[in-house]
């Protein structure tokens, strides 16, 4: 709460605390009123001028001094009594601005009338102003009472919606934390996947180095197939060399008769029967027969 709130409820009251406060008026008011209706009772009365009567006494009404030749009786024109000319010396002027005599008495009591009127007037005033006075706090308070009531209301909206942000805000929070949650789920899987995917690439790697190891060992017998159908040609242009030269040397069947039965074989492969003449063996070269070992040596 701020100084601004209160001070509106500091000026303005409660309309039921001013009503003992108005009562207190009036009763001062009616007190005045009682006095005023006991003057215009008392036996002097406040009777018009026109239609009064003289009293013709023979001493004065208020000093009782009797009238003689120095003594001269005079009439006051408000009360009609018989008085002496040192107590009528007071003067009244009436609509016509024409003065006229009257007595002391009547004097005081005319004063004290004006004064009372002017009191009831005075009266009247306050009253009316307190009337105003309780009429405005009135207004006032009516309408304090329903700010105060906006506001009530205001706060109460405010917290509502205060409730309503920090419900919101919780469940931001939350969905926040989920998504972190899924977010961190999401970077393990990403990582587990650049794992798998690294393994495969060193996989790869492997089958391709194995590859190409492959491919070596492959190029490799390719040259040795080459060394060995060279080898085989040779050895083929050896035996056909060999064979010329066996032509015609010694007669097939002597030959085979010298032979193991392994050698008989590998020459029946070699030599078909139409193939040699008379079934003669062509000469021996004398020099392959001295690194072999000659077939006549057994
Ligand atoms: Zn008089
Ligand atoms: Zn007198
Ligand atoms: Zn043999």
């Amino acid at each position: 709460m701020s100084m601004g709130d209160q001070s509106p409820k500091s000026t303005i009251t409660d309309p039921r605390q001013l009503e003992s406060f108005a009562d207190t008026q009036n009763s001062f008011a009616s007190s005045v009123t009682s006095s005023a209706s006991l003057f215009s009772q008392s036996p002097i009365g406040l009777k018009g001028e026109r239609n009064l009567e003289w009293k013709h006494d023979n001493k004065c009404y208020i000093c009782n001094k009797k009238f003689n030749l120095t003594t001269r009786r005079h009439h006051c024109r408000y009360c009609g009594n018989s008085i002496c000319k040192d107590h009528s010396l007071k003067r009244l002027s009436d609509e016509d601005q024409k003065e006229t005599r009257i007595c002391v008495n009547c004097d005081r009591e005319l004063i004290k009338n004006e004064i009372q009127e002017e009191i009831q007037a005075e009266i009247a005033k306050l009253q009316l102003e307190a009337q105003q006075g309780r009429d405005t706090n009135e207004k006032l308070y009516k309408e304090q009472s329903e700010k105060n009531a906006r506001v009530n209301e205001l706060e109460e909206e405010l917290t509502r919606a205060e409730r309503i942000q920090r419900s919101k805000e919780q469940e931001l929070q939350n969905k926040l934390q989920e998504e972190q949650t899924k977010g961190e789920k999401a970077r393990e899987k990403v990582d587990e996947l650049r794992k798998a995917l690294e393994e495969s690439h060193n996989s790869e790697r492997d089958i391709n180095d194995k590859c190409n190891e492959a491919e070596n060992t492959l190029e490799k017998l390719k040259t040795e197939e080459e060394t060995l159908k060279d080898r085989k040609n040779e050895l083929t242009q050896q035996i056909e060399d060999l064979n010329k030269r066996l032509k015609g040397s010694l007669p097939l069947d002597q030959v085979r008769n010298v032979l193991c039965q392994r050698c008989v074989g590998r020459l029946n492969q070699i030599y078909r029967p139409n193939l040699f003449n008379n079934g003669a063996i062509p000469e021996e070269d004398s020099e392959y027969a001295a690194s072999k070992g000659s077939i006549y040596d057994k």
